[in-house]
């Protein structure tokens, strides 16, 4: 079982991943365009920086800000910011200890001109910061020691240089309004087309991979409805079915939550913090660490709220079986509870199952709802630490105002991202919870795999089936033998009269031939081969099944009678129906559905729109049809009038011919014809034989058939 083993961090979900790899081409194109997603997100927010420049600057334009910014790096130096051009040239602010021209500048040098002509400050800036070398000749210094002709170490240009200053080209470089207003318009322009392929790219990315995840879960609902009909009878009798409906709807909708959060979301989102983290690092690095100091925090934070998420969502799944359950049970007996007025009393208990589901998902709700303030709140803590931050440096000239503005939208950017991360975890966890319940039923061995299984065929039923001091007890009460010590011998071609009193375990004895369990004790033999050690096919192959309740799926009569036999002709199934006397009323069908009339053997019936005798006679076409050599009849007690009774029981003489049939009895005409009537009291064989022999031989008989035979004898 999945519970044994320990829990990893969302172990049961990541066992769904691998229903993605079949799907993973447009997963990973999906993951592609998450990258594209980061990308332009960062260059949108990027764009704030030279927007907020041309809107507050009063002298410079943008591109001579960033050869002034790029001058003032290579030099290690602060020149005056957004001053006229100046003809006198550029005088410094102020100089960094690390500056590579510490040697040769001081804090009260002007630098006059480079090379021969002279020139204002603007373009002497513009030759810093353009100058390929990293050692500038012919600059003319001016300061309290008198004018010299130095050469100035830069440091080198960095990775992106190039590129910004073919972008700067790009530009106007005027400082007029009307100049500064085109750059602005091309800023701006530049933003809309990067949220259209920002957009494009995120359209891209959920697209795809909810194209993967969808398919993904509907090979994990083929799955689990593949295994769940396969498991053994046992734990369908023991395993409600709403829970199972529960599981394939809101677990498997959970889980589907959780891997389009994890390919959409936890892709996309930490991509763009992580674009827009660089940027931000690129204008100030110490904003990395205020950014990254909040982190911890939030990420408790965040466990801890996705722990109660798991537990809420478990008993969620859980509440919402029962309540299935409940239900289905109940539209199942609709007249039953209609007849007994207990409308009233039934949504009443509805209601009140459905107070836990209620209480699950406010829980789950409120944590969620809870996560996100609280996650904003930790935000804006921090953002205002930055804000005083970075005020103090501005005010000491370390910082231009309009670059600290830039850093706190790259600080909400990269915040942004991460508050929507903030209720992925309770995403993520309620997809681990559901995952587990799923894998739960997913785990458990198949009925084809037990392990009695051998694999060798049964050949065609021949002589003779025999019961070996068989002993049973159903695994829910193990200590109660419900079939004790059984010896029976059945040859070919006998009818078996099953009779006993209700509970005496007639039904467990002929689900042990069809295997639907395992005898605790001895064996069944056809044949001489015992029926454990062949193949489940092969031998409920030979075997048609006709049950009390007579089940018809929603279908045609056709698919009905040729059901669990392929490629038969319509005149195989004709046949079928004329021995089991379903002739006689399929004429008569005509079945209204949606505008469309359909009669005859193409007339869509189901349990509910045909009567139990015309039910009971599909089924024992059904029977026919796969023409087994052995045969199982439960015998309806009720649902049937006379007339049905009769032709049902014409019907059963046909098909009874020439197989070995096994008969729950309930009627006096069958244990009269019966060739072997087997008297079952509390799991034990109190008698066999023909019905006069018993009559004489065993008292027991005598009493069953004077009450429960009564009205036939
Ligand atoms: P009969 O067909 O003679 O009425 P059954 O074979 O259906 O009797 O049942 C025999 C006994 O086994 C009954 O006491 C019944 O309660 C019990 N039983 C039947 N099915 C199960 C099950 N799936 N789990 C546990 N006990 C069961």
């Amino acid at each position: 079982m999945a519970d044994a083993r320990p829990e990893r961090w969302l172990g049961h979900f990541r066992r769904v991943l691998k229903y993605l790899r079949p799907h993973r081409r447009p997963l990973i194109m999906g993951l592609v365009a998450a990258l594209g997603v980061g990308l332009f997100y960062t260059f949108s927010l990027s764009s704030t920086v030279p927007i907020l420049k041309v809107l507050f600057a009063e002298h410079e334009s943008l591109t001579d800000w960033l050869y002034r910014a790029e001058a003032e790096r290579r030099l290690g130096v602060v020149f005056p910011a957004d001053v006229p051009d100046d003809p006198a040239g550029v005088p410094i602010d102020n100089i960094r200890d690390t500056s590579p021209a510490a040697g040769v500048l001081r804090s009260d040098s002007r630098i006059t001109a480079i090379g021969s002509e002279p020139a204002g400050s603007y373009a002497l800036l513009r030759r810093i910061a353009e100058h390929p070398g990293t050692l500038l000749p012919d600059v003319r210094v001016a300061d309290a020691t008198g004018v010299r002709v130095v050469a100035l170490p830069l440091r080198p240009h960095r990775e992106w240089w190039d590129l910004a200053r073919r972008a700067a080209t790009l530009m106007p470089a005027g400082r007029s309004a009307e100049d500064r207003f085109r750059v602005l318009l091309i800023l701006t322009a530049a933003l809309v087309v990067v949220a259209v392929l920002g957009g494009l790219s995120r359209f891209i990315n959920e697209g795809l991979v909810a194209t993967a995840v969808q398919r993904a879960m509907h090979d994990l609902r083929t799955d689990l409805a593949d295994h769940t009909l396969r498991l053994p009878v046992q734990w369908h009798s023991l395993q409600p079915s709403g829970d199972t409906l529960s599981r394939f709807a809101t677990d498997i909708g959970k889980v589907e939550v959780g891997l389009s959060t994890l390919f959409g979301k936890v892709a996309r989102e930490p991509l763009k913090a992580l674009g827009v983290l660089s940027l931000a690092v690129l204008l100030d690095w110490q904003m990395l660490v205020i950014a990254v100091l909040g982190l911890p925090i939030g990420a408790i934070v965040i466990r801890a709220f996705g722990r109660l998420v798991k537990r809420a969502q478990q008993r969620a799944s859980e509440s919402w079986g029962r309540l299935l359950d409940h239900l289905g049970e109940r539209l199942l007996g609709i007249r039953v509870v209609k007849a007994y007025g207990m409308e009233s009393a039934e949504s009443q208990r509805f209601e009140s199952e459905g107070r836990e589901l209620t209480r699950a998902q406010t829980h789950i709700e409120l944590v969620d709802a809870a996560s996100n303030p609280v996650l904003e709140v930790l935000a804006s803590i921090a953002v205002a630490a930055f804000i005083l931050y970075g005020g103090a440096r501005v005010f000491n000239q370390q910082l231009e105002p309009h670059l600290l503005f830039g850093a706190v939208v790259c600080l909400g950017g990269v915040f942004d991202p991460l508050r929507k991360m903030g209720n992925v975890n309770n995403r993520l966890q309620q997809a681990d919870a559901s995952a587990r319940r799923l894998f739960e039923v997913l785990d458990l061995p198949a009925e084809r795999s037990a392990p009695a299984t051998a694999g060798r065929e049964l050949p065609r039923f021949q002589r003779a089936i025999e019961f070996r001091n068989v002993s049973f007890a159903y695994p829910s009460s193990p200590h109660r033998l419900v079939l004790d010590g059984i010896d029976l011998t059945v040859q070919r071609g006998q009818v078996v009269a099953l009779v006993g009193a209700n509970g005496s375990g007639k039904t467990t004895l002929v689900s042990l031939l069809l295997r639907f369990f395992e005898p605790r004790d001895g064996a069944i033999l056809i044949d001489g081969h015992n029926i454990a050690e062949v193949t489940l096919e092969s031998l409920r192959q030979q075997i048609g099944l006709v049950t009390q309740d007579a089940i018809v799926f929603s279908d045609t009569v056709r698919a009905n009678i040729a059901y669990g036999a392929n490629g038969v002709t319509e005149e195989a199934v004709r046949r079928a129906a004329r021995l089991a006397h379903v002739e006689e009323f399929v004429d008569a069908l005509r079945i209204e559905q949606g505008g469309a009339v359909s009669s005859g053997y193409d007339a869509p019936v189901s349990n509910r729109t045909l009567s139990g005798g015309q039910r009971q006679r599909i089924v024992i076409a059904r029977a026919i049809l796969r023409d087994p050599p052995i045969l199982i009849l439960d015998e309806a007690t009720s649902q049937v009038d006379s007339e049905s009774e009769r032709k049902i029981q014409e019907a059963l003489e046909d098909v009874t011919r020439d197989r070995t049939t096994f008969i729950i009895a309930h009627r006096f005409s069958t244990i009269a014809r019966a060739d072997l009537i087997v008297v079952l009291d509390a799991g034990r064989i109190v008698g066999q034989g023909r019905h006069d022999e018993l009559m004489r031989t065993c008292p027991f008989y005598v009493t069953l058939v004077r009450t429960q035979f009564a009205q036939g004898v």
